[in-house]
This record gives structure tokens, sequence and C-alpha cells, in this order.
């Protein structure tokens, strides 16, 4: 998809359809709609995107607009009601159960509201999990240099119950990293950060997404981490509705303020 900053986002560019696209994550007119008692209820009403290989983008949009939920359908984790998803040139639909958790463990990152980290083992010891749970040696170096890169190696032999909020945040998140996932899916990954760990973490992200072969899409309320990003998208109401590229800290929060003002008029 190729727009020019301000112009409202309806459909890939012509020739560029996901069903041919190759690009890391590409989603074509993706809805989602949910049960509540006798109503159906969409949540996304038709979302289009592709983001390509180093690349971090992400999503803004008022509360409830549906970011978390479109993160969901495109990380394979809720299965949209209409659509088409395709991670590195694959149709996830196309996938057997089976596929599809070995693609999201072998190729995909999340890095998710809820830290999930195991309150008995240390911050390496959580960092190593998913080697450890996989019957592979954790890489001790990297895993060393990558809680070194969010900030905790004076916090490497801590467990989580004696962490901050934002030091759980940054293991989750280290976790993910030290995998090298191809994909990463990032929910307001500094949400619970100060400015300097958030640059810290940010700077990271930034750095995994702009590595041959791999991409980043987070969500984010903060406009100083989306104008850190290549591309801003803008959701209002389960619609991408507007898309920045190299825009000012200044311009995202202005985009984002006029969202908010019109949702739901
Ligand atoms: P955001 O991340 O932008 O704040 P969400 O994607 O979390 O928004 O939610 C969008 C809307 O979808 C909200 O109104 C929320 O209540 C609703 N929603 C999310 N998940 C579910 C669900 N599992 N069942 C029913 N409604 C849901
Ligand atoms: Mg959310």
């Amino acid at each position: 998809m190729h727009t020019t900053p301000g112009t409202t986002v309806l459909a890939p560019a012509a020739g560029a359809t996901p069903h041919t696209s190759t690009a890391p994550i590409a989603a074509q007119d993706v809805r989602k709609a949910y049960q509540a008692g006798k109503e159906t209820v969409e949540i996304l009403h038709g979302v289009s995107l592709q983001v390509q290989e180093q690349e971090i983008v992400a999503v803004m949009g008022p509360s409830g607009s549906g970011k978390s939920t479109l993160l969901y359908c495109l990380a394979g984790l809720e299965l949209p009601s209409d659509g088409f998803v395709a991670i590195g040139g694959r149709p996830l639909a196309s996938l057997s159960r089976a596929d599809l958790a070995r693609m999201r463990r072998a190729e995909l990152g999340f890095v998710f509201q809820s830290y999930n980290l195991i309150p008995t083992l240390t911050a390496t010891e959580n960092v190593e999990l998913p080697y450890t749970l996989g019957g592979k040696r954790p890489p001790a170096e990297l895993i060393r240099d990558t809680l070194a890169a969010v900030g905790l190696t004076d916090r490497a032999q801590a467990r989580p119950p004696s962490m901050s909020g934002g030091e759980q945040q940054r293991v989750a998140l280290a976790r993910v990293l030290a995998q090298q996932p191809r994909v990463i899916f990032a929910d307001e990954p500094t949400g619970a950060l100060d400015t300097r760990t958030g640059e810290l973490v940010l700077a990271e992200l930034v750095r995994s997404a702009h590595t041959p072969g791999r991409c980043v899409l987070v969500v984010t309320h903060d406009p100083k981490v989306a104008a850190a990003c290549d591309r801003v998208l803008f959701m209002r109401d389960g619609l991408l509705v507007d898309e920045l590229r190299g825009a000012s800290v200044g311009r995202v929060a202005a985009t984002l303020a006029g969202l908010s003002t019109q949702q739901g008029a």
C-alpha cells in the first residue's frame, strides 16, 4: 500500500493484493465479529494492510477501536470472521492447527499486555524458557546481550514477584527478542515503562524490525513511539482511516487527537 501522508487508506494498491504478496504480514478485508447474546457485533469492518520486510509499523487509535483485535487476527491467535491474512506469503486459513502453532513458535513473537512470566524463575531463566521448552540449549551470550539491551543486566537473577511492572514488561520483551522472530507483534510494549526504558525497548524493536527478513507491528498510544516507526496506521471504529509515513511526533499526535474527537460522531 503506497499512500501519501494524510490520505485515507481504503485498499492496497492494485497488483499488490495479499493473495500474491510475499510481504511478511498481509491482510485483506479482515472482519471480526463477536456473538453478544443473540446479537452479532462486528469489531473489525474490513481491514487491509501490508507490512514489508525491514519495516516497523505502528497502529494507533482510540481505546476500543479494535487495535488488539486486529493484532490477534494477524497473529493467528483469533480467527477472522471474514477476509484474508497471510504471514510470509502463507495464508493462515490454509494452515492446519499444528502448522499454525509451529509457525507461531518458529517465526512469530508476541509482546502482549499480560507478561506471562513464570514467578519462580529468574529473569534469565524466563528469557531462556522458549529454548528450554523446545529442548534447545539457550544461547547464553544472546540471552545476556538481550537482557542488557533492555536495561536488565542488574536484574538478571531477580524473580518476577520482586520486579516492578516495567521490569516484568522488559523481561517479556527480552524473551521474545531472544527468539529472533521474523515477525514481532507488540501490543503497548512501552505502556508500563518510564521514558528512558521506553526508549531502550523501542530501540530494540526498531533494531529487530530493520534486520533483513524481519518486521514489527506495534500498537501504541504514544506518539513518540509511533513517530519512531516507519509508518503509522490510524484506526477508528474498526477501520483503518489514515496513514502517515515519516511523520513528526506533533503530526502523529494531532492526527490521533483528530480521530478521538471524531469517534462515534
Ligand atoms: P483496542 O485494543 O483498540 O482498545 P480492542 O480490539 O481490545 O480495542 O476491542 C475493540 C472492541 O471489541 C471493544 O469494544 C471490545 O469490547 C470488543 N471486544 C474485544 N474482544 C472481544 C471479545 N472476545 N468478545 C466480545 N467483544 C470483544
Ligand atoms: Mg488494546
